[in-house]
């Protein structure tokens, strides 16, 4: 039996590693160059409580105990997870309702470790927090993560029991037989045979829907922007900070990201088209991500400590939940999508509930593995072990002295590991390394990580990619 899980997001690539510990083909095809670069790559990167999904929704129902997945999850496949807390912040006893019901809510939910605090703890948990706000609700188990890597690193997983990983390939439909998908059909020509399809094609799900013939909710897109701080803003931030939220959502943010910057932001804007390609950030937006931060924690507002904006695509439909269906129009076809926030962190518990729930109901009988492997090899960062250790790698292998991105500290053995695991584009290497994430955002290192890649790829350096087609480095040599 072969599985096809069409997009290798945090959700598509999760679905396939659960799917691994079956006696089931497990084929992933992305049709970016890489896994993770679609919704998963940019986004708040918050393991959210769960305490403010309403009651009812897929959101309150996989939001907490897919939290609660992430240490296991993160042990095993050796992605990080830091578990910093957060606040949703209050100034005086007219706003302590909206906390009190959160509260509930959560309570609700089945959300751990939520408490509210008043004036004094909030400010030991939160010294720089501004003196307008008296009250707080405080979530224990709310963390930060690299979404990315979760992604990435489940599809490793998946490629070591034996599955398949497919990228730059876009799925364009399949072949289908009395009710059921038989074969799916590639860009490139090829034909992959399938008993179970998953559509986890994120922004896409209604479009790779639509190439099956296949109804599912329409999809329309919210934007959020962000601005990301230096690691010197950090030392004003321990958790994850929220206002209180709005009829918009969770409000602009004040959100530590686990290698040491700070991520002001996302705003809330729907799109009055489908524009997927539009990841534009403007005046406006970045504006308010600033004066939201100064008005969470005054002085943040700081411009020497901005490094980059960016914003991402958040998939909705009216129902503002996510949308989790076996096809009515084929046996074999499940969508996953609408996959707004908190989709990060529902994803391990929907990748359970799929293949445990949903892939029974298309007439597959799945047969448990014994030989199902959970663990990726750890992947050495030399930035975090001591300097006695690092001297006996450089010993070993003189390229874990050579350091390529001063920033964050990544030596050419770490890039040459991740073109190993499969990058192939400097991102690739960006998001499995962090060569390139740090204050210079890869203007000093790109040049060199370009002739690493270009070398261990053995390819000319102007075939040598930023991320997508067309996004190259050079164009070709001025002078033989
Ligand atoms: C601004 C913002 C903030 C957010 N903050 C949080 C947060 O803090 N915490 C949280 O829990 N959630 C958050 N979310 C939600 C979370 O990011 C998403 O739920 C999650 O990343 C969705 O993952 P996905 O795999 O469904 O989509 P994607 O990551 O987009 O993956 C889908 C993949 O499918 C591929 N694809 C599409 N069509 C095809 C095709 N035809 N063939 C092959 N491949 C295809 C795409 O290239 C893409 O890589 C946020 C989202 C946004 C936009």
């Amino acid at each position: 039996m072969q599985a096809v899980v069409i997009g290798g997001g945090v959700v598509g690539s999760l679905i396939a590693r659960e799917l691994s510990r079956f006696r089931i083909k497990v084929v992933l095809v992305e049709k970016s160059e890489d896994i993770g670069q679609g919704v998963t790559k940019a986004n708040s990167a918050i393991l959210h409580g769960g305490y403010d999904d309403p009651p009812g929704t897929l959101r309150a129902r996989f939001c907490a105990p897919g939290n609660l997945m992430f240490d296991k999850l993160a042990e095993e496949l050796k992605f990080p997870v830091k578990r910093t807390g957060s606040i949703v912040v209050a100034k005086d006893r007219n706003e302590l309702p909206k906390l009190e019901e959160l509260l509930q809510n959560g309570i609700n939910n089945g959300v751990k470790d939520l408490r509210i605090v008043g004036k004094n703890e909030l400010r030991e948990l939160e010294p720089h927090i501004s003196d307008e706000f008296n009250y707080a609700l405080f979530c224990g188990t709310a963390g930060i993560t690299e979404p990315w890597m979760v992604a990435i690193a489940s599809a490793m997983n998946v490629a070591a029991n034996g599955g398949e990983v497919v990228t730059g390939e876009e799925v364009i439909g399949g072949k289908i037989n009395e009710g059921r998908v038989t074969e799916v059909f590639l860009s490139s020509g090829r034909k992959i045979e399938a008993d179970l399809v998953i559509n986890a094609a994120g922004l896409f799900y209604e479009k790779v829907a639509s190439a099956f013939n296949v109804n599912v909710p329409p999809v329309h897109l919210r934007k959020g922007e962000y601005i990301l701080l230096d690691k010197k803003a950090s030392e004003l931030v321990n958790m994850i900070i929220f206002p209180l939220p709005t009829a918009a959502g969770k409000g602009k943010l004040v959100v530590p990201t686990v290698d040491g910057g700070v991520l002001l932001g996302p705003t809330s804007v729907e799109l009055p088209e489908f524009s997927p390609e539009d990841v534009s950030t403007t005046d406006s937006g970045l504006t308010s991500v600033r004066e939201s931060g100064e008005y969470l924690i005054p002085g943040i507002d700081n411009a020497k400590w901005f490094i980059k904006s960016f914003a991402g695509l958040r998939p909705e439909t009216v129902q503002k939940d996510f949308y989790i269906k076996r096809a009515e129009e084929l046996a074999n076809f499940i969508t996953v999508g609408a996959m707004r926030s908190p989709g990060l962190t529902a994803a391990p518990a929907i990748a359970e509930f799929v293949v445990s729930m949903i892939v029974p109901e298309t007439g597959i009988d799945l047969v448990r593995r014994d030989d199902f492997v959970p663990c990726l090899e750890e992947r050495v960062k030399i930035k975090e072990l001591p300097a006695g250790k690092v001297s006996e790698m450089i010993d070993e292998n003189p390229a874990y002295g050579r350091i390529v991105c001063q920033c964050n500290e990544v030596s050419e053995a770490e890039i040459v590991q991740a073109i190993r695991d499969g990058a192939r584009t400097i991102d690739g290497i960006k998001f499995r390394t962090r060569a390139g994430f740090g204050r210079c955002q890869g203007g000093f290192c790109s040049w060199n990580i370009a002739k690493i890649l270009a070398r261990e790829l053995k390819k000319d350096l102007s075939e040598v990619r930023q991320n997508s087609e067309g996004s190259w480095i050079v164009d070709g040599k001025v002078r033989q």
